[in-house]
């Protein structure tokens, strides 16, 4: 086995955002940092990917953030790549697009008479039964239902959230409504028909997004990292996670068939949870690995096809709701920056939510090309076979947590065992199971790097996404600052 010299440095595990922001903030304070990355790239699920001079994300990813703090230091990374685009998202279902976030005038008549006044009846309904009788709610179906009633929930959440998780909506916690539509409700939707009000995170109708790709803030934080002597190897899988006397002394990981162990003082790893507490050695209580191995992710195939026509509709992405469509979801890039694509072209990217080893899973990548390109052509009519000229399967495992009823608990009792390890900081969005957006992840990151820097845990990385961080607004003002560089 080879031995990495590289005594006294700080490990992090995964180089996604959390990760890469953690590196920086580390290195940028002349600490010697090294990220072990199991793809063969950085970005995680924040990429964005280069076919043939066609530049696309891994996903819609806007940027957005309630942290000033945050913002600011996505700013100073990206200067004057940033741009603003503006949002037009829908949904599409029985052959009609509705405005999302949903627009009260739009959704109702969309809907027909009949339907809609039972949406308001039921509506009605459900907000009297939550607050007369505050009934206990367990479900994603409770939390929707409370929420906007029946009809609503059935119309225009079900059959998309059933189609995103693989699962029926009483299999899944509350929590990821509570953090998926924090804010939202019908009241917020009265404002924003009437008012046009800004203040409710998923009715951002403008955001922040580097011109070159969601990626180009991994790639300036890699040449930023390097730049100030910090090591990133790629390719590289951490396969094992050594413990000697309640601290982590050293960690193996896996290039090119060579194994490698490399010690360090300190380590943040935002590789999944359920992963981490398997390469522990020696082995952990059975009772805590039973626990991560119940922890669920649903993956995803996301197709991208290349096309030689421009603003093939005006959205920056659609939900697709019918099942028998089989993807959820579709992008186009032209609509998000113009220095993405060639000229007269566009990358169109589906996302087909699945999981590992299942039939669709398992489908070549000609095979699921072919499905997409001919599901999309018969269903909207907007382009035909001759205008595609490529496509591309870029497949990702873990794409999204599953919160299984009882998943808090289960995560916590990991935790509370993991916090025992004096020397290691868990961070990221399966690193924390956690349903993080990126300003999340960066700021797990940032948060991660300064208590190292302070030598004490000072920031609380377990407050970040969840709804008290939402009521402390501007919790931290400025970026801390511990760079020993006079003009960085
Ligand atoms: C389709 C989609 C759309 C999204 N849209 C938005 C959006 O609009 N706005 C927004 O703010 N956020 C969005 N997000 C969320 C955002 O992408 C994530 O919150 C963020 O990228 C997570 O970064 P991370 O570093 O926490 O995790 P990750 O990106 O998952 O990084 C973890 C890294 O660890 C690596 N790794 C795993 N195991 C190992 C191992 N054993 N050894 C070494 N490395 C390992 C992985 O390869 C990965 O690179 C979206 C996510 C998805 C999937």
């Amino acid at each position: 086995m080879k031995k990495f010299n590289n005594n006294g440095s700080i490990i992090i595990m995964g180089g996604g955002l959390a990760g890469l922001a953690a590196g920086y903030e580390l290195s940028r304070a002349k600490k010697r940092v090294l990220i072990i990355e199991k793809w063969d790239d950085v970005g995680g699920l924040a990429r964005t990917l280069e076919v043939n001079g066609f530049r696309f994300d891994t996903g819609p990813h806007r940027w957005y953030t309630k942290s000033n703090m945050v913002n600011d230091w996505m700013l100073k990374i990206l200067g004057d790549e940033v741009i603003k685009v503006p949002r037009l998202t829908r949904i599409y279902f029985d052959n009609r697009f509705f405005f999302y976030p949903i627009k009260l005038m739009n959704a109702l008549t969309g809907i027909g008479i009949i339907t809609a006044c039972r949406a308001v009846i039921d509506y009605i309904f459900a907000r009297f039964r939550a607050r007369l009788l505050k009934p206990h709610l367990l479900t994603m179906e409770d939390g929707y239902i409370n929420q906007f009633g029946k009809t609503l929930y059935e119309t225009f959440f079900k059959r998309y959230s059933e189609k995103l998780w693989g699962q029926d909506c009483k299999q899944i916690s509350i929590d990821w409504v509570g953090q998926r539509t924090r804010g939202l409700n019908i009241l917020t939707i009265l404002k924003d028909t009437f008012f046009k009000s800004k203040d409710v995170v998923s009715l951002v109708d403008e955001f922040s997004y580097p011109k070159k790709g969601i990626g180009r803030l991994a790639e300036k934080l890699v040449i930023e990292i390097k730049k100030r002597g910090g090591e990133i190897i790629t390719s590289a899988e951490v396969n094992e996670i050594n413990v000697i006397k309640n601290k982590i002394s050293s960690i193996g990981f896996k290039k090119n068939g060579q194994k490698t162990l490399v010690k360090g003082q300190q380590f943040i790893s935002s590789i999944p949870i359920d992963d981490f507490v398997k390469l522990i050695n020696p082995k952990i209580d059975k009772k805590i690995i039973h626990l991560a191995q119940k922890l669920q992710y649903r993956d995803e195939l996301q197709v991208a096809l290349f096309v030689k026509k421009t603003h093939i509709t005006a959205d920056t992405w659609i939900y697709v709701h019918p099942k028998t469509i089989p993807f959820m979801r579709v992008m186009e890039m032209d609509n998000w920056s113009d220095d993405l694509s060639p000229v007269g072209t566009t990358t169109l990217v589906f996302e087909v939510a699945c999981n590992i080893g299942d039939n669709m899973w398992k489908k070549s990548d000609t095979e699921v090309i072919k499905m997409i390109s001919d599901s999309y052509i018969n269903e909207f009519k907007l382009i035909n076979k001759n205008d595609i000229i490529g496509g591309f399967v870029h497949r990702v495992p873990k794409e999204y947590p599953v919160y299984h009823i009882g998943y808090k608990e289960d995560t916590d009792i990991i935790k509370k065992h993991l916090s025992g390890l004096s020397n290691i900081q868990l961070v990221g969005r399966n690193g924390t199971f956690r349903y993080n957006n990126m300003d999340h992840s960066v700021e797990m990151g940032l948060y991660a790097a300064w208590n190292i820097l302070k030598n004490k845990k000072m920031y609380e990385i377990e407050s970040i996404n969840i709804e008290r961080e939402y009521l402390e607004e501007k919790k931290i003002e400025n970026i801390e600052d511990f760079s020993l560089e006079e003009n960085d």
